[in-house]
């Protein structure tokens, strides 16, 4: 009998419809290859929709999501200026309690890297920290953002990312700068370390955040899973993500113990829009999370195979990883490859 799941596909703003499409090509080479039945269920956010429906995230998407068994999400365009709606990403991650964002970086075949044989996982806590929204102007130049850290949620971030390492080489390491923010990120040090009694053959240490920016750099390949609070979580991923090759290959899952959002890490590179240029792998990887928080584990290794083929031959190559290849080029090369395996 064929499993079937319900997909909602956001395309996102810039490049975002672009890599989710090529996303989307090679989740059909899946089903066509397995007993898998997608329904792909498309939904307005993001930038583009401001103009007519007033919001970055209208109801009718809400309820849309809520209709399905996960979320493709493309990277959208967030407004800078002061009122201007919140980013969709973070309202659906509070709006579905995505507590958990993972997002794995590894070195991969004929794709260079800073360092050989990387393979870390960052997971973010993913609804509260400096990404709280709360933010105000005390008196003209003058403003101050709320730093919200909560027991609950950094429990449950924790107890995720201790899950994860079980999983891996046992090692977890948490990111924060108590010396500094005693009372926030000693909370979340508290709740990492209340986590860890429960997974007692997990190694565990820490690291100060500015010095996890350099040991990143300097040994990357020293680290197994990183838990951290939010913003530090976001840079810190787009680091370890260069440091493997390309942010054109980090994915990242949204995860809550109801719904997956999965996305790449990447944003809507607005100069790109519709030039077909850009690596549409991490959105690839981002549809394989998918199916592995589905538990298709044997569709995952499908992907996981064909983009590895891929970079390996390097006939296939975006810009960013040295080639000339388009996105559908791309997009194609590992569908083809998925409907050989
Ligand atoms: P960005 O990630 O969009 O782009 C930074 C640079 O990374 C690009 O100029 C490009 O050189 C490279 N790059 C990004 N994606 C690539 C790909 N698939 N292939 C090859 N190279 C790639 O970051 P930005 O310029 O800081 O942000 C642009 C917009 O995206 C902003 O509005 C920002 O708020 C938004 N954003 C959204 C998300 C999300 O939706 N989750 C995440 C990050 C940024």
């Amino acid at each position: 009998m064929s499993k079937t799941y319900k997909i909602a596909v956001l395309k996102g703003d810039g490049i975002g419809p672009e890599v989710t499409e090529a996303a989307v090509n090679v989740l059909q080479a899946v089903q066509d290859t397995s007993d898998l039945k997608l329904t792909f269920l498309y939904g307005e956010a993001g930038y583009h929709c401001i103009a007519e429906h007033g919001t970055n995230l209208p109801e009718e998407t809400i309820t849309l999501l809520k209709q399905t068994n996960a979320c493709l999400k493309g990277p959208m365009t967030t407004p800078e200026t002061p009122g201007a709606p919140v980013s969709a990403a973070v309202k659906i991650r509070k709006t579905f309690n995505l507590y958990a964002n993972v997002r794995p970086c590894h070195t991969y075949p004929n794709v260079e890297a800073l360092k050989p044989d990387i393979d870390l996982v960052v997971v973010r806590e993913n609804t509260e920290g400096m990404y709280s929204g709360i933010e105000y102007e005390v008196s003209p130049g003058e403003a101050v953002a709320l730093r919200i850290i909560t027991k609950k949620a950094s429990l449950l971030v924790a107890e995720h990312a201790f899950k994860l390492a079980e999983k891996r080489r046992k090692h977890l390491t948490y990111v924060h700068k108590a010396n500094i923010l005693r009372i926030t990120d000693g909370i979340f040090n508290d709740a990492v370390k209340a986590a860890a009694k429960n997974h007692p053959d997990v190694t565990v240490d820490d690291v100060h955040i500015d010095a996890m920016a350099m040991h990143l750099i300097k040994k990357p390949e020293t680290y197994d899973v990183i838990v951290t609070t939010n913003l530090f979580g976001d840079v810190i991923s787009d680091e370890a993500a260069q440091v493997t090759g390309s942010l054109g290959l980090a994915a990242g899952a949204n995860i809550g113990d109801t719904y997956g959002m999965f996305e790449p890490v990447h944003g809507s590179a607005p100069k790109y829009t519709g030039q077909n240029r850009v690596n549409p792998t991490a959105t690839v990887i981002a549809a394989q999370m998918m199916l592995d928080y589905l538990g298709e584990k044997a569709e995952v290794t499908k992907i996981e195979n064909a983009v590895i083929q891929v970079l390996n031959e390097g006939k296939v190559r975006t810009k960013d990883l040295g080639g000339s290849s388009t996105t559908s080029e791309m997009s194609d090369a590992i569908a083809s490859k998925v409907k050989a395996l």
